[in-house]
């Protein structure tokens, strides 16, 4: 179960785990009502064997952690990578229930994976294991149980698979069974857009905040997906300049700014961003010492640490990724001035039209997407606001403050639900 890669990284959902003991000494509640926010509330594990196209038979490790359903169904994406195992899913879905009380939507969290090297595979063969993987976890999901969308190396294409295997499974159509869907079987307008694009909002509110204008402020985007690619759109139309974005291969820089549709030309063209003529080449651990305004970090986890966190001369970062930052390495951008907006909010874009794509499904409806960005851009703004209330009310900073505003909305619903039995 990928237990030998995992020695020497810090274990991603005790770092949580310590994060809402230390919230709720803050919020002064009795510890023993954030006692079910440490341990997820159901672990899926299934054997997920497929042919490979020369006729092997190969299995896959796959998961599904159902971390909290008190305000809402299980909710969290799926994601595809060699490094996916149990702490680390464990560790988002419960990133997952607090980012969904911290915007305010109805959700619980969740999350999925399956340990597997996407590049190395057909296309043929991630639809096979997308299908018995939808297959094997099949009775614990659905449109009011548990809600899949997509994450790292799965896409709209992956969502549908789910959906049509379910829908076969049911014996009609479910689009309502996972979000992040083509538009063509009921997904939403601006959902493929709407984590990166929710990143250029917290910036723009970050940037407000501190008394900046976002006009030329030059920004260093980790992580050229689906995250990576929509947060340096928005924010280069929001005024500020690209001057630096990476993907797993390495990055590319320059001062000047990067010229985004010529990068995507590029990228679409080779498959990688080296090779980029007009910037200049960069590993992933310079861009992220950069000198710049706002630095994204949208690839994974544990990507600023304390090593390097002295290093780091962004004045905010947005954290696109989820857990892209350790607690320690917070704590020194914290000192050092630099403004961080975290993963459950400054990500949450996604998780929100996740939720609008939900309610057009669950009402046969589809709404166009300057609706669907209105209703973003009023969601998440709020959200930030509600974050920066209390930031200021108890001296914290923007992640102490998102967490406490998450746990407090989970036990206060927990409270008024009481215990079964
Ligand atoms: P993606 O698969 O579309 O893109 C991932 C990007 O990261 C790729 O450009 C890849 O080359 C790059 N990458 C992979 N390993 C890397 C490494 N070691 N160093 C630098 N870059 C690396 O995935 P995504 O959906 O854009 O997700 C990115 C992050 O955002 C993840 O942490 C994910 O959990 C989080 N997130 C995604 C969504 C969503 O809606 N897709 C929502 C909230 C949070």
């Amino acid at each position: 179960m990928n237990g030998d890669r995992m020695e020497k990284k810090p274990n991603p959902f005790d770092m949580v785990v310590k994060q809402i003991d230390i919230i709720a000494k803050k919020l002064k509640l009795d510890p023993s009502m954030v006692e079910k926010l440490k341990t997820p509330r159901r672990i899926i594990i299934v054997s997920v064997p497929i042919r490979m196209d020369d006729g092997r038979i190969k299995v896959f490790t796959g998961y599904r952690i159902q971390h909290d359903m008190t305000r809402g169904p299980y909710k969290g994406g799926i994601r595809y990578h060699p490094s996916v195992d149990l702490d680390e899913v464990k560790a988002l879905a419960a990133l997952m229930t607090l980012k969904a009380a911290v915007v305010d939507i109805p959700y619980g969290g969740a999350k999925g994976g399956v340990a597997c090297n996407p590049k190395e595979m057909s296309k043929k063969e991630l639809e096979r294991l997308t299908r018995r993987y939808t297959a094997m976890i099949l009775d614990e999901i659905g449109p009011y149980k548990d809600v899949p969308a997509p994450d790292v190396y799965t896409d709209e294409q992956t969502m549908a698979w789910i959906m049509d295997t379910y829908s076969e499974f049911k014996g009609y159509l479910v689009p309502e069974v996972v979000t992040g869907k083509p538009i063509e079987v009921g997904g939403s307008e601006g959902r493929r857009e709407a984590t990166g694009r929710g990143v250029a909002i917290c910036a723009r509110e970050g940037a407000e905040h501190l008394g900046i204008d976002m006009k030329d402020l030059g920004v260093a985007v980790q992580g050229f997906g689906k995250v990576g690619q929509a947060a340096a759109k928005s924010l280069h139309q929001m005024g500020c300049k690209i001057i630096a974005v990476s993907d797993s291969k390495g990055g590319i820089y320059n001062p000047d700014g990067i010229d985004l549709d010529a990068v995507l030309e590029h990228k679409k063209k080779t498959g990688q961003l080296r090779g980029f003529k007009g910037a200049k080449e960069i590993t992933n651990e310079e861009l992220l010492e950069l000198e710049c305004d706002i630095l994204v970090p949208a690839a994974l986890e544990n990507q600023i640490t304390e090593a390097n966190a002295p290093r780091i001369k962004a004045r905010m970062i947005v954290e696109g990724a989820n857990g892209p930052s350790t607690p320690g390495a917070r704590e020194i951008l914290n000192k050092r001035g630099i403004f961080v907006v975290p993963d459950i909010l400054a990500n949450a874009g996604g998780v929100i039209v996740s939720y609008f794509e939900w309610i057009q499904n669950l009402h046969r409806e589809h709404w166009s997407e300057e609706e669907v960005n209105r209703r973003l851009g009023e969601k998440l703004v709020s959200a930030f606001k509600n974050v920066l209330e209390v930031r200021k009310e108890h001296a914290v900073d923007m992640a102490t403050a998102a967490y406490m505003l998450g746990v407090k909305r989970i036990v206060d619903a927990a409270e008024k639900l009481g215990l079964f039995p």
